[in-house]
């Protein structure tokens, strides 16, 4: 829905720190979201285009230092892309609407999905 707009519009739209994560890839510093403690209701959307991209119910404590989350609200929500930048292999997880940059998936959480969503808190929207 969002896949159109411009490099201008999205400076407008996102704050400077929000910009640089979401549409240059960045990482916020550990620790430094307000929703690394998980919300025991509501959910979290895209704060790029509204997309309602996890259940607060599937988010839990890795203790990493970012949001994690152990599956997304439904999987077309999100994209995943090989990401083999900083000399490491790793999965880049997207918003599927807008395709700004939401953090890394990893093979090793600690519930049945064996998923961990690791996800800049800054590129959410919690509503309960
Ligand atoms: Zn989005």
């Amino acid at each position: 829905m969002d896949q159109e707009r411009s490099e201008a519009e999205w400076k407008e739209k996102l704050d400077r720190e929000t910009h640089h994560v979401m549409r240059e890839n960045g990482t916020e510093r550990p620790f430094s979201s307000a929703y690394c403690d998980p919300k025991s209701n509501g959910s979290y959307a895209c704060k790029g285009c509204g997309s309602v991209l996890f259940d607060a119910g599937a988010q839990f404590d890795a203790g990493c230092g970012w949001p994690s989350f152990d599956a997304a609200k439904e999987s077309n929500r999100i994209k995943e892309v090989l990401d083999q930048s900083h000399g490491m292999v790793r999965v880049e997880v997207r918003c599927a609407s807008c395709d700004s940059h939401l953090g890394h998936l990893f093979p090793d959480g600690p519930t049945a999905s064996g998923n961990r969503y690791c996800i800049n808190g800054i590129c959410l929207n919690h509503s309960s």
